[in-house]
């Protein structure tokens, strides 16, 4: 184990340093800096190498995380980084955007802060790049088999990744320009900056997986043409329908979906230019909805300079201490102040909104009121309306499934009432041969779930194609979306 007696020599919790913020919003970079070798290992060195570890199972990976901290502490990076990647593809994915439900879980975490688990494992897949430690892993034979993944998210990339490893010639669809999903389009460079995803697919393209950018499945391509192509097909199209706000004013100029944001703004770091982006240079801007596409869209709005960001949520504000219904080990719902929060703007709890106001077809403001419980439901309560000056507002109110169209109707899969694709116990669609994995199948999540799921859906996959398979299943499909974005 790690430093038998590190828990007790070093109480405090010590977590990467952050830029400064008048500095970090100059710029798209990392908000996060590397954090010294020394502390790192005495954060490692406070893991306690449980009988029972407890944070085995509360991430969705199964991260082997007792072995890693006690490598980093032996200064063995290269083994280090070898456990980590027996059950997680992406460490640098997870180890910068994952909410860390380990954490909860770590025994550490019932008297002491928790071990700083994430932290420990960026550390060592950025060491492990840094030291030519991560090469292609290519097949030792080819199986002759085939299968297409629909959708280059971390579902797709890990499934992908997972069955070109096993010898299965993969080819992976994506309607984007770039590969990638939502780690490309949708987070923020200073939350993770695309080097880290273009430097995962080089290692797979030297795999032998085989990258279709720019071909949307149902447009450019049928389902059913797919399917006979292909000995297996894996749908990881994400959850991508946004809830929309049917009020009053919604028609107005200047009311958008968050996502149309994000993807023009990330583009404009990408070095594109984007005809009439949607720019918040010197506005006022409105989030509704406090999760983290909202945190994104704050901290997008503030690195373009806005004149003021208010985040309204409809909902009571967390607690910030665990409460006594939510108890250790599971993951709790609590305040949290992401980097962008650190950075400015105002986040107002129970706020309802009315309507949108406008003048000549152009968002001015917003009407909200207080949010009231009424039998259970949250409604506006009268006479507490007021207005907020808004030029822009994000609509982050989370998702409501995968697009429908194609896949319904072209490969015949079938939908559950929340509109996600159903499966069975092993992944599979009632279509014969058509799989699915990540937020298609379980509604808007989390990266690490995609990735678990990914994983376990390429046995399944593999299994269906050989009759026997040597890849690891994480996670079986559960219809419990752990977390709505
Ligand atoms: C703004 C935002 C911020 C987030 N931040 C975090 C975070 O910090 N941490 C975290 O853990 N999770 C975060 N999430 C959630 C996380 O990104 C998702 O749960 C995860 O990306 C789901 O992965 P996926 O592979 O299932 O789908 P996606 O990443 O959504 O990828 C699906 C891909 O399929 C493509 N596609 C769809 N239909 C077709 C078609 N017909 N043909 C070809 N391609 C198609 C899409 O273009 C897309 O690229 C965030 C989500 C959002 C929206
Ligand atoms: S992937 Fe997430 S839950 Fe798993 S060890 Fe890393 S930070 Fe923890």
């Amino acid at each position: 184990m790690a430093d038998p007696r590190g828990f007790l020599k070093v109480r405090e919790r010590q977590t990467q340093p952050r830029r400064p913020v008048p500095v970090r919003i100059m710029d798209w970079k990392e908000v996060y800096e590397a954090q010294e070798k020394g502390v790192l290992k005495s954060q490692a060195g406070r893991c306690m190498d449980c009988g029972v570890p407890f944070c085995h199972q509360g991430c969705p990976l199964g991260n082997l995380i007792p072995e890693w901290n006690d490598l980093v502490w032996r200064d063995k990076g290269e083994e280090a980084i070898e456990r980590l990647h027996a059950t997680n593809n992406f460490p640098e994915f997870t180890g910068r955007l994952c909410p860390a439900p380990c954490e909860s879980s770590c025994v550490l975490g019932i008297n002491q802060p928790a071990v700083t688990i994430k932290q420990v494992e960026v550390s060592i897949i950025d060491a492990a790049f840094d030291n030519d430690w991560v090469k292609p892993m290519q097949p030792a034979r080819l199986t002759g088999k085939t299968v297409a993944v629909i959708g280059s998210g971390p579902a797709g990339l890990a499934a992908a990744q997972q069955l070109t490893r096993t010898g299965h010639t993969v080819a992976v669809y994506e309607r984007d320009d770039r590969i990638g999903g939502l780690l490309r389009y949708g987070i923020p460079d200073f939350k993770m900056e695309k080097e880290h995803l273009d430097r995962r697919l080089a290692q797979m393209t030297a795999e032998g997986t085989r990258f279709r950018p720019g071909v949307e499945v149902g447009k450019d391509i049928s389902w059913d043409q797919l399917r006979r192509r292909y000995d297996a097909v894996l749908i990881a199209t994400g959850s991508t329908v946004p809830r929309d706000l049917s009020i009053p004013g919604r028609e107005l100029s200047g009311v958008h979906f968050a996502m149309d944001y994000l993807v023009q703004a990330n583009r404009v770091v990408a070095g594109d230019v984007v005809e009439g982006q949607i720019d918040a240079r010197g506005k006022h801007v409105v989030i509704l909805g406090g999760g983290d596409t909202g945190a994104d869209c704050l901290g997008t709005a503030h690195r373009q300079q806005a004149a003021s960001v208010t985040t309204l949520a409809i909902g009571k504000q967390p607690p910030a201490e665990r409460p006594s219904h939510q108890p250790w080990p599971t993951f709790p719902t609590l305040f949290e102040v992401a980097s962008a929060h650190e950075e400015g703007g105002e986040r107002t709890y129970l706020a309802s909104t009315v309507e949108f106001i406008g003048e000549d077809g152009v968002l001015k403001a917003i009407k909200v009121a207080e949010t009231e419980f009424v039998n259970g439901r949250r409604v506006p309560k009268a006479g507490t309306e007021r207005e907020i000056p808004a030029d822009l507002v994000f609509l982050s109110l989370g998702f409501t499934g995968p697009e429908p169209a194609g896949v319904t109707e072209q490969i015949k899969v079938e939908l559950d009432e929340r509109g996600n694709i159903i499966r069975d116990g092993y992944y599979m669609t009632n279509t014969d041969g058509v799989f699915v994995a990540g937020d298609a199948g379980r509604g808007q999540s989390l990266i690490v779930w995609a990735i678990a799921e990914g994983r376990s859906a390429a046995a399944a996959v593999d299994k269906y194609l050989d009759g026997w398979t040597i890849l690891s299943a994480p996670v079986a499909p559960t219809d419990v979306a752990l977390n709505a974005f």
